[in-house]
């Protein structure tokens, strides 16, 4: 029975590494397109500390989004919950948005695990002003949050179970190269 399950095991990383062998390259229509850069309508007006943090993230999250690098790594990371798209035409929707304005709200709330939250019928991108030091409205959360405004959900908000919606996955890669860039 133990070599049984090495044997699939043996077999079952192969297949990962044959997966791996067909990675894609970019489509040229993905990397000359229209790159996304999002810029923010304010509801209600942040106080100035949120306002700078907030520019920060914004021009490091365009950065991202207009990286081919950052298109290519994520048209080849396996995601689920991708609303029936393979991760390129994700990706694509993702970085080929053009100039996207999107409104953005704040609450705050310290007892929730949350740190930010896109109403999928407003599409309104909140920020939860108690969790500045906790990742709210960093590149990574931008951007993931930007998936929702897309359409993109994860079905829970449990970490360990949403983890590989396209939400968590590319919002784990632009934190990778948001680090990157620092
Ligand atoms: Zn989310």
């Amino acid at each position: 029975m133990k070599q049984l399950r090495l044997l699939l095991t043996i077999s079952l990383i192969s297949s990962m590494y044959g997966c791996a062998s067909k990675l894609q390259v970019l489509p040229q229509s993905v990397s000359d397109c229209d790159k996304t850069s999002i810029t923010f309508d304010y509801k209600t007006q942040p106080n100035d500390e949120w306002v700078e943090h907030l520019n920060k993230s914004i021009s490091a999250a365009n950065q991202i989004l207009s990286d081919n690098d950052f298109a290519l790594a994520c048209s080849n990371t396996w995601m689920t919950n991708k609303r029936g798209n393979s991760a390129s035409k994700v990706c694509e929707q993702l970085v080929c948005g053009g100039n996207t304005v999107v409104q953005v709200g704040f609450y705050d709330d310290p007892n929730s695990a949350g740190i930010a939250t896109t109403g999928m019928n407003d599409r309104v991108m909140r920020f939860n002003t108690a969790k500045m030091n906790q990742g709210s409205g960093t590149p990574g959360n931008i951007i993931h949050e930007y998936t929702h405004v897309l359409g993109y959900k994860h079905l829970t908000n449990f970490r360990f179970i949403a983890q590989t919606s396209v939400p968590y996955k590319v919002g784990y890669l632009a934190d990778k190269y948001a680090d990157t860039d620092q």
